[in-house]
């Protein structure tokens, strides 16, 4: 596509084929000034435009770019100038390059790590923040076409922001130097697998575990620098052990499509919720759902949106097959989220609008602050984004 063509009539559907609909034209800018052109004339037509990156979320929300690559490093600050078009993957194996890594990834590498950024995308272990906390600066086209720098002040607020402040052309994220990693999977009774929770989570670096409701029987998953870790596990017998750098080991490749619910839970919530999902699953989706739930831990955070914001958290997610009808499994299931205090990810399916996401966040009159003040007229608040952050919470 030449810079900044837009193709009328192309349709869009998201990774696992939820999400489609036909916008009045798709754009891929390839540079910053054919991004600043676009955001403009849309202004100037009073339209709406929305971000979408590699499209694995399934929520709403989600235009970006051919901009690709680390594009500087800093290697004292151990810092990288990301352009928003690049994967995690191919920012990964750069970096590398470079003795440089991220100090986590989630179960798959394919999003951008703007997209990543964006919804708070996590991995697990309890001292790893989510990758949204990475974000160091870097530049945003504005609602009014101009590039601004994203300054200190901004950061709570750029992390974790939906596409709702402006679009990234480029992230600053921080890192650390490569490191290696072991990794052991382990296979346990579910209930093995939570009288030792706590000293699993303690003891590794990451660490969680996936439950498969048909046998009752758990993975664990943990990854330590080698040597270290939990070791040779009484309850569990070992079915893999890989070594490798971290970009290389943390995450997976999935093949199956899969729909998702997760929410993210204060830590101390993370067992009791489980257990009521254990249950209702048993008792209730037994026939239909065989896809595992996974159990993850993240530590505390102070971006405004992020879903660990100010606490601990468990994140527990479900999947079921795309393509199958998974509405009335989350359905089901989400009330006992909400019981435990649950938080949504901000890329997969929940029901929740402005007003019960409000009262979860303690700072979000201070993230609409910001995004009035980056986008007053609202260019970037589509009616999925509207429904999300504004309608009925004021
Ligand atoms: C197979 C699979 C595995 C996953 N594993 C995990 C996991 O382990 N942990 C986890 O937390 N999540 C996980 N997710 C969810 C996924 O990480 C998030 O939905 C992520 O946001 C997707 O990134 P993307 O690049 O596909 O962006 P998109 O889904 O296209 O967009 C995500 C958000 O980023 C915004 N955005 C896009 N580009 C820009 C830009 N240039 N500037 C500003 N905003 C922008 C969009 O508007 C949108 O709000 C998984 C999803 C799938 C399908």
């Amino acid at each position: 596509m030449s810079e900044n063509a837009a193709s009328a009539e192309a349709e869009w559907v998201n990774w696992s084929g939820s999400l489609r609909f036909t916008p009045r034209s798709l754009a891929k800018p390839r540079s910053e000034a054919a991004l600043g052109h676009l955001v403009r004339r849309a202004a100037a037509e009073g339209r709406k435009l929305r971000a979408v990156a590699a499209g694995h979320s399934s929520s709403p929300p989600v235009e970006t770019d051919d901009m690709q690559g680390v594009l500087a490093v800093d290697k004292p600050k151990r810092q990288a100038d990301i352009a928003a078009g690049t994967s995690l993957k191919a920012a990964g194996e750069q970096l590398h390059r470079e003795g440089l890594a991220f100090h986590n990834l989630g179960d798959v590498d394919v999003q951008t790590v703007v997209g990543a950024i964006a919804t708070g995308t996590h991995g697990s272990g309890r001292h790893l923040r989510n990758l949204a906390t990475m974000l160091a600066g870097g530049r945003m086209m504005s609602a009014s076409g101009e590039i601004i720098e994203i300054e200190e002040a901004a950061l709570p607020a750029a992390r974790c922001s939906l596409g709702a402040l402006g679009i990234f052309s480029v992230v600053r994220v921080q890192l650390l130097d490569a490191y290696r990693l072991e990794r052991y999977e382990y296979c346990a009774r579910i209930e093995d697998c939570l009288a030792h929770l706590d000293e699993l989570f303690e003891e590794n670096r990451n660490f969680d575990f996936y439950w498969y409701p048909r046998s009752d029987e758990a993975k664990l998953r943990m990854l330590n620098p080698p040597g270290q870790g939990s070791r040779a596990l009484a309850f569990a017998h070992c079915v893999s052990r890989e070594e490798g750098w971290s970009h290389e080991l943390i995450a997976r490749r999935r093949q199956l499509k899969f729909e998702e619910m997760e929410y993210a839970l204060p830590a101390e919530a993370g067992v009791a919720c489980f257990r009521a999902i254990h249950e209702r699953m048993k008792t209730h989706h037994r026939r239909d759902v065989a896809w595992r739930v996974l159990y993850r831990h993240v530590a505390a955070d102070d971006a405004f949106l992020s879903p660990a914001h100010g606490r601990e958290t468990v994140t527990i997610s479900l999947h079921h097959n795309a393509g199958l009808p998974y509405a009335a499994f989350f359905d089901d299931i989400e009330p006992v989220f909400r019981a435990h205090d649950g938080r949504p990810h901000w890329g997969k399916k929940h029901s929740l609008g402005a007003a019960q996401l409000r009262e979860l966040y303690p700072r979000w009159d201070d993230f609409l602050a910001w995004r009035k003040r980056f986008d007053p007229a609202g260019l970037f608040m589509s009616p999925a984004l509207q429904h999300l952050l504004e309608d009925g919470a004021q």
